[in-house]
């Protein structure tokens, strides 16, 4: 299905102007309209991470006459193998202060709009207010589901994409869209797609799990692809429809998703009628793995303390590094044996471990210790203990010689 513009057009284009997008004018589909109504559309992109970068990059080169840019964290190293839009120099520096430098460096005559700052429930509503169009580039559930609510409070479609390793996703959400006899083209949002967030720890973050930096590039790109086709009216977006796209199997599928009339939100009988609380909604740890860690959480001094005793055979335990093979090979806490999380939830840990030491599991962060500790604490294990922010606390804290990924 296809749909109107979302913008109008500006009233005209400078000299420089018809310069710079002259490969935009002689694409009928586009034209000396089309550039117009890029020209007047705003944009505010959530992030400048993966998704952000190359979205803010081409939406930028593209003409959108207002880019604005959310985003309150810093550029890390670790950000630099997929953020296209930091550079080395980067390092350390606000994402939002070094998107606005690239964005005006690939185009000087639009208008780039920052706030750096966290989106909440407090001033989400406040910043989304007066934008055409959100691209979303955010990589957590309970920012996605703030997002898509906030987004739909305020009628504005919402350029969805979410990336995991080799494989990515893109929507577009529109519950108010129309089509051309002004009727409701019964279009979903983000709930109707996902009405309840993965159980908590089910699905890593990229952080997590890892991501194929160019995966970025092809689902940031589908979504600024889909923003120039609402803003201009060109083509049929992605609307009641989803991309899954997998880098391995080099595959693209579009699937047709339907507004569910249940849905909590966009349905006939609604009961998110405002913002709610999305990080309850989404949870941190799972209730089982957060009554497993109260109480038997220790940190990675109390880690490093009790190591140094186990070396001087004035105590004794087992410390098991839940975490993946691969990541196991990038950083270790010395010392620990490696037992992926998945051995615990299938049962086949239990047997490896031994019944007259105290456990220490860790993981990455902690959540995923924390899961495994309310197996290993369900079979018997009374006074295992995991530790609270795992592998990247001890590199940060103990031993900032390893990598941290
Ligand atoms: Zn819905």
């Amino acid at each position: 299905m296809s749909f109107p513009a979302l913008v109008e057009p500006a009233d005209e284009l400078t000299v420089d102007e018809v310069r710079r997008y002259s490969r935009h004018l002689i694409i009928p589909d586009v034209g000396m309209t089309g550039q117009k109504r890029l020209k007047n559309a705003r944009v505010l992109v959530i992030g400048a991470g993966g998704l952000g970068s190359p979205a803010l990059l081409y939406l930028a080169a593209a003409g959108v006459g207002t880019l604005g840019i959310v985003e309150f964290d810093e550029v890390d190293e670790s950000n630099l193998q997929r953020q296209i839009i930091h550079g080395q120099s980067d390092v350390g520096r606000p994402k939002a202060v070094s998107a606005k430098e690239s964005v005006q460096e690939i185009n000087p005559l639009i208008e780039v709009v920052v706030y750096e700052e966290r989106l909440d429930n407090d001033n989400v509503l406040g910043i989304f207010e007066g934008w055409d169009l959100i691209v979303d580039g955010t990589d957590n559930f309970a920012t996605r589901y703030m997002v898509n609510d906030a987004a739909y409070f305020l009628k504005i479609p919402y350029v969805w994409g979410s990336i995991y390793r080799f494989d990515g996703q893109a929507s577009v959400f529109w519950p108010h869209a129309v089509d051309e006899n002004g009727e409701s083209a019964e279009a979903p949002c983000y709930r109707c797609l996902y009405p309840e967030p993965p159980p908590p720890g089910m699905v890593p973050s990229c952080a997590e799990g890892g991501v194929l930096g160019v995966l970025c590039a092809s689902i940031g790109s589908i979504q600024v692809n889909e923003a120039i086709k609402m803003l201009t009216g060109a083509g049929e977006p992605l609307v009641g429809k989803l991309m899954i796209y997998d880098a391995l199997e080099m595959e693209y599928r579009k699937l047709k998703v339907r507004k569910d009339p249940k849905c909590a939100l966009c349905g006939d009988n609604a009961t998110v009628t405002e913002l709610i609380d999305y990080e309850a909604f989404c949870g941190a740890v799972s209730d089982e793995a957060a009554d497993a860690a109260a109480g038997s959480t220790i940190s990675v001094v109390q880690l490093e303390h009790m190591l140094k005793e186990r070396e001087e055979g004035t105590r004794d335990f087992l410390l098991v590094d839940v975490r993946e093979p691969n990541e196991y090979e990038i950083n270790k806490i010395p010392g620990s044996v490696l037992i992926p999380k998945g051995e615990f939830l299938n049962g086949n840990a239990l047997g490896q471990l031994p019944a007259d030491k105290p456990i220490v599991l860790h993981c990455k962060s902690g959540v995923r210790s924390a899961e495994a500790l309310a197996v290993v604490k369900g079979a018997g294990y009374g006074d295992a203990v995991h530790v609270g922010g795992g592998v990247v606390a001890w590199v940060n804290q103990i031993d900032p010689s390893q990598p941290s990924y």
